[in-house]
Formats: C-alpha cells, sequence, structure tokens
C-alpha cells in the first residue's frame, strides 16, 4: 500500500558529562554538580529531537547542519537550532505530530523538570506540548550513562504531509 505522507524519524545523542558546564535538558538549565561537554550547550535531548526530525526529512543530521567545527555554533543555544530544523521540517512541506523522547540519566532526577522540558522544545518548533512526550530513566548503574559519565537521550518523530 503507497504512503500518503507519513514519515517516521528516530534521532539518538550522547553526551560525555565535564566539570564547569552547565547541565542543559529540553532547554532546562537543572542544577548539578556536572554538565555535558560539547561545542554547542550540549543540549543531548535538543539534538536527539532534531536529529529525529532530519532523519524523517531524510534531511542528515545536526552535525551536518551545524558542524562543530563552525565558530557560529560554539555555545549555541541548542533550542535554536532544533527551532531552524523543525522550520525546514515545514518548508519541505511536511507538519509534525507527534514526538516522544527518553532521556537515560543516573543522575540527577529529571522528573521535577519533565514539564518545562516539554513546554521548551514545543515552543521551539511552535507544536503544542501535548504532542511531545519527555520520559527519563536510569540504567540501573550499567554502562556509561549508569556509571554518570554521560547522558543519552532518544527520540522518535511523526510527521505528515501537509501541503
Ligand atoms: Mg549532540
Amino acid at each position: 500500500m503507497p504512503n500518503k505522507g507519513l514519515r517516521i524519524g528516530l534521532g539518538f545523542d550522547v553526551h560525555a558529562f565535564a566539570k564547569d558546564r552547565k547541565l542543559i535538558l529540553g532547554g532546562v538549565e537543572i542544577p548539578h554538580y556536572q554538565g555535558l561537554d560539547g561545542h554547542s550547550d550540549a543540549d543531548v535531548l535538543a539534538h536527539a529531537v532534531a536529529d529525529a526530525l532530519l532523519g524523517a526529512i531524510r534531511g542528515g543530521d545536526i552535525g551536518k547542519l551545524f558542524p562543530d567545527t563552525d565558530p557560529a555554533y560554539k555555545g549555541a543555544d541548542s533550542l535554536v537550532l532544533l527551532s531552524a530544523v523543525a522550520d525546514l521540517v515545514r518548508e519541505r512541506g511536511y507538519e509534525i505530530l507527534d514526538i516522544d523522547c527518553v532521556i537515560s540519566a543516573q543522575a540527577p532526577k529529571l522528573s521535577p523538570h519533565r514539564e518545562a522540558m516539554r513546554e521548551n522544545l514545543a515552543r521551539a518548533m511552535k507544536i503544542d506540548a501535548e504532542n511531545i512526550g519527555v520520559k527519563a530513566t536510569t540504567t540501573e548503574h550499567l554502562g556509561f550513562e549508569g556509571r554518570e559519565e554521560g547522558i543519552s537521550a532518544e527520540a522518535v518523530v511523526l510527521l505528515d504531509r501537509c501541503c
């Protein structure tokens, strides 16, 4: 059966913890003794969502769009990058129907920040916060997330051709 225009996208990202960095997830600055390392603000959740959107429009990835060798993106607010990716999705003729995400982090506890993350991401993409889910899990002390060496995030998106 022909696909009438639905597209799915999957995004995954990892950033390592580093001292003297802020921890920013979904645009929320979360109090913690260490933050994530990266060329931009290292918002691993925003990066996973952006890559899922780009995957769905076969648009490459954020590393290609916003290279970490480009000084323009040093310290960049990843919500601004995500907003540009969402605009690109619409330019390609797709609307964002639904998004779900999971952050894997042993610490800190992220559930108190979940609603703020959803609202920030939704605002950046100009979608309703009802259409984005954010969950967090520990990895039961297993793997790099469990050893508190870094945080990973995954996102899936569903797009539909709109015009
Ligand atoms: Mg990244």
